[in-house]
């Protein structure tokens, strides 16, 4: 008797473990673009799951790990995407004013590297435009 309720607690959380993935799992490949842990924690279903932050930070990380997942740090915070491969900031030395620019191929600096690349991430200095007309 006792066993099988210590096997059936063992199952229940093995299946909550499981479905939880799941869920994160099924939130994430809906994301168009970058997300925070905090943008995936705040989704419904994960909400109506009472899947906790610490969860999702775990599980962050072990998508990271498997490189299913690409992390950039953009603004002091760590943000991620599934789709997009590269994240582009263009930093007015004057204003501070980030922006993101999109490049589509970095096909050039492989052959100045020495492994595979997973993602890139790169971020421009110069003086924007509002910045340049204010003189
Ligand atoms: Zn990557
Ligand atoms: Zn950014
Ligand atoms: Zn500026």
């Amino acid at each position: 008797m006792l066993l099988i309720s210590i096997i059936n607690k063992k199952m229940s959380k093995q299946s909550r473990q499981t479905r939880q993935k799941s869920i994160l799992q099924m939130e994430i490949d809906n994301f168009q673009s970058f997300f925070t842990a905090e943008d995936l924690y705040d989704k419904p279903a994960v909400k109506d799951d009472k899947i906790g932050i610490a969860t999702v930070y775990r599980f962050l990380k072990e998508l990271k790990k498997n490189n299913s997942i690409h992390s950039y740090l953009c603004n002091r915070k760590t943000v991620y995407s599934i789709s997009e491969k590269n994240h582009c900031h263009f930093s007015c030395q004057h204003c501070g004013n980030i922006t993101h620019i999109s490049i589509n191929s970095i096909d050039f600096l492989k052959k100045n590297l020495k492994g595979d690349i997973c993602h890139f991430q790169i971020n421009i200095e110069g003086i924007c435009n509002a910045c340049k007309k204010a003189g």
